[in-house]
């Protein structure tokens, strides 16, 4: 039987209109909550990014201070800009839009920010938080993931997950999370990666399984169990002639196959990608929530 598709973008909209009310009540109390976003360079795809997180704040109402510099920057002067947010009470979220240049020591500027306004949940220490079980920012693309699975009715208590791919920004955090004696948790976790003998072998078991592993359809649907539900967080291009921009989006996922064998699957576009930035204006919320002692 085909998969129920999970529809990021509906789920997305759902949540931010959740957080647009409550941006909404604050601003009653005069909280206006503000993001701060510095981006380095002009990559294409960092500079989309960055234009769809401020027009997502500008939509639902966080104010939102936007830092463009010059692909030279020296790493003195991208503290600047940090500095001045770490201590501008306007400011409740500071994101540096990752990568950043080659000659920037992205661990020394991650560790600049504020750790109560690392609204990406990369600073070391919210990571430490996170592992230990404290409350933290969550970091955006692996919240999603599992905001998808809650409000989708996947019991995740007990499952078997497997994640392929450990990154810091997805496998890693998303597999801490899950382990967590927690709702959102209580999962067994099993984490996949390039040295994994038999890959197979382990997505077969998933009761949830997690493509996040930037290789376009490399989940085939003999990898899958029959029922699994099945998330793809993978954003691949793909060359395409027939599209006007010359290629296409693609999951890490075999979708057209992979959904006649799944219970549940995300899409790609419009699955785990919504998420992330919705994420974001969530993390941002919570902190000028804290920041007002509201929470
Ligand atoms: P990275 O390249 O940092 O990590 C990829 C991981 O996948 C690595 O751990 C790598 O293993 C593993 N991997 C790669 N190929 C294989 C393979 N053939 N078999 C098993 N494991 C493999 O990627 P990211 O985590 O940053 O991103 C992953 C994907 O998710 C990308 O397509 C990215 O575009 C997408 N993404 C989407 C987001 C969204 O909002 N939808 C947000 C963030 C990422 P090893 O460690 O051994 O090298």
């Amino acid at each position: 039987m085909a998969a129920k598709i999970i529809d990021g973008k509906q789920v997305a909209q759902t949540m931010r209109e959740e957080i647009k009310q409550e941006v909404e009540k604050l601003k009653k109390d005069n909280i206006v909550p503000g993001l701060g976003v510095i981006l380095v360079g002009e990559d294409p795809a960092s500079q989309s990014y960055v234009r769809a997180k401020e027009k997502a704040c500008e939509k639902i109402g966080i104010y939102s201070d936007d830092n463009r510099l010059p692909a030279d920057t020296k790493q003195d002067e991208l503290m600047a800009p940090i500095k001045r947010m770490n201590n501008d009470p306007k400011i409740n979220g500071i994101l540096v839009q990752l990568p950043l240049p080659d000659h920037i020591n992205e661990t020394d500027v991650l560790l600049a920010i504020n750790p109560d306004k690392d609204v990406d949940g990369f600073h070391p220490m919210n990571i430490g938080k996170m592992v230990a079980g404290e409350k933290t920012f969550w970091p955006c693309t692996p919240h999603g993931v599992i905001q998808l699975l809650q409000r989708s009715g996947v019991k995740i208590e007990g499952a078997e997950v497997v994640i392929v791919g450990r990154s810091n920004i997805v496998g890693k955090p998303l597999a801490n999370m899950l382990i967590q004696k927690a709702p959102t948790g209580n999962a067994t976790v099993t984490v996949c990666h390039t040295r994994t003998k038999d890959l197979a072998f382990h997505t077969k078991r998933a009761d949830i399984l997690v493509a996040a592993a930037g290789k376009p359809e490399m989940i085939t649907a003999d990898m899958v169990k029959e029922g699994a539900v099945v998330i793809d967080v993978g954003v691949n291009r793909v060359e395409d002639p027939s599209k006007e921009k010359g290629y296409r989006l693609t999951g890490d996922v075999d979708f057209e196959a992979v959904k006649e064998k799944a219970s549940l699957i995300t899409p790609v576009p419009g699955g785990v990608g919504p998420m992330t930035i919705t994420m974001l204006l969530y993390n941002t919320l919570e902190s000028a929530k804290k920041a007002a002692g509201k929470v």
